[in-house]
């Protein structure tokens, strides 16, 4: 039964759960990690009425006029007395507001006369400063788990105290390439073999999505051979096979795993490339059978399988954000499916630029885009100006 792409991955997410436990690691190593925990906050933040200005700290009251300066207070030190009428503090930003102070006056729009200074416009309390407990209140959560952690989530983690956090392991995501013409990409190919360069981009690309890639051994495209080495795959916490997942007589890959017990959600989406996209699971484990043209196992993993990964690994809501921008030149395509087509991506990202590829099979087309246009599978043509939907690489 073929999917559409919106189902295809609605059918992912819905089917793949946290099957990952937790572990605490330090801060320094928490980037790209998955939460697996709710952060409080330690504190009242600001743990002070925290001036966001250089300048005065006055009451709006007494505004405008001139008042008495009676001190200074510095970010990193507390004013011990208090302001009363006609007084002003000079203040500077990251400093706490003096007791008896309703707003902070810009140094800009003072003129300071020895122990004077003169305010000629008034002011509304609570101005140019943020009060105490307005960011987050002591014990209250400041992030949920589920989120993946980068560096403001690290900044976070470090103001209120958390040297270590507790996220959710990585799964280990087992590779597997299919087929009698791949040889390792270490090895010289003869002229009828080809190097097994999905593995390596599988890698990356699960890397970046969180797992930990385990490269298997090659299956060849017989029986035993894909049998052993996908017993060995299920091992791991999810499987990967790249090939072998097409109508040819030696496309073995969905026959072997249904030996396996495997359970199939879909075995083809409406996509372009990577049509004959499987997926299901053998017991609780998940697995993806992606086509074997590169494009196509590039294109498959990061708009369907990678949702799988992160969900394994406890993100919440795995997303795949689509931008837009305005065609430099006109597409055509035959409706009917969401099509990925290798293009450039301007550097500000207002437009894009179709491009010469030989189909899913273009490594080298592949690695010179920035970016992948996507079409509408109910829509034809785009003219030079339109605006179409866009995954950057
Ligand atoms: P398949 O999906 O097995 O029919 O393979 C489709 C095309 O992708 C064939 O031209 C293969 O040679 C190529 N291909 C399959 N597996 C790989 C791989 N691991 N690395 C590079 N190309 C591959
Ligand atoms: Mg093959």
């Amino acid at each position: 039964m073929a999917l559409t792409f919106d189902e295809a991955r609605a059918c992912v997410l819905r089917e793949a759960g946290v099957s990952m436990g937790t572990e605490t690691v330090l801060l320094a190593e928490a980037d790209g990690r998955v939460l697996a925990e709710e952060i409080a906050a330690d504190r009242d933040y600001p743990p002070f009425p925290r001036s966001a200005r250089d300048g005065f700290a006055v009451r709006s009251a007494d505004l405008p006029g001139e008042m008495r300066v009676i001190g200074e207070v510095r970010a990193g030190e507390a004013f011990t007395g208090a302001v009363t009428a006609g007084e002003a503090v000079e203040i500077m930003t990251g400093a706490p507001l003096p007791d008896g102070a309703d707003a902070v006056v810009m140094v800009e729009h003072t003129e300071r006369h020895g122990e004077r200074v003169s305010i000629p416009r008034s002011i509304v309390a609570g101005e140019n400063f943020s009060p105490l407990g307005i960011e987050a209140r002591a014990g209250n959560a400041v992030i949920e788990a589920g989120i993946r952690i980068g560096y403001a989530e690290v900044a976070l983690l470090a103001t209120v105290g958390h040297t270590q956090v507790l996220v959710h392991q990585r799964p280990r995501v087992a590779i597997i390439a299919t087929g009698d013409e791949i040889v390792d990409f270490d090895q010289h190919p003869a002229p009828h073999q080809i190097r097994n360069s999905n593995a390596a981009s599988l890698a990356v690309q699960v890397q970046r999505a969180g797992g930990t890639p385990e490269i298997l051994g090659i299956a060849r495209d017989n029986y035993e051979s894909t049998r052993a080495q996908i017993q060995l795959g299920l091992e791991a916490d999810l499987l990967l096979l790249s090939g072998g997942v097409s109508a040819g007589k030696y496309d073995l890959v969905e026959k072997v795993l249904a030996e396996f017990g495997a359970r199939f959600f879909f075995d083809r989406v409406k996509i372009q490339p990577g049509q004959p996209l499987v997926f299901g699971k053998v017991e609780d484990k998940i697995f993806f059978g992606l086509p074997g043209n590169p494009g196509s196992t590039m294109i498959t993993f990061e708009t369907i399988a990678r949702a799988a990964i992160e969900k394994a690994q406890g993100l919440r809501d795995p997303a795949l954000p689509l931008l837009r921008a305005r065609l430099t030149g006109p597409v055509r395509h035959k409706p009917g499916l969401t099509r990925f087509l290798p293009a450039v991506l301007s550097a500000d990202g207002a437009t894009i630029a179709p491009m010469v590829s030989h189909g899913s099979g273009d490594v080298a087309a592949l690695a010179r885009c920035n970016a992948f246009l996507v079409t509408d599978p109910d829509r034809e043509c785009w003219a030079a100006g339109e605006d179409i939907r866009v995954l950057v690489k």
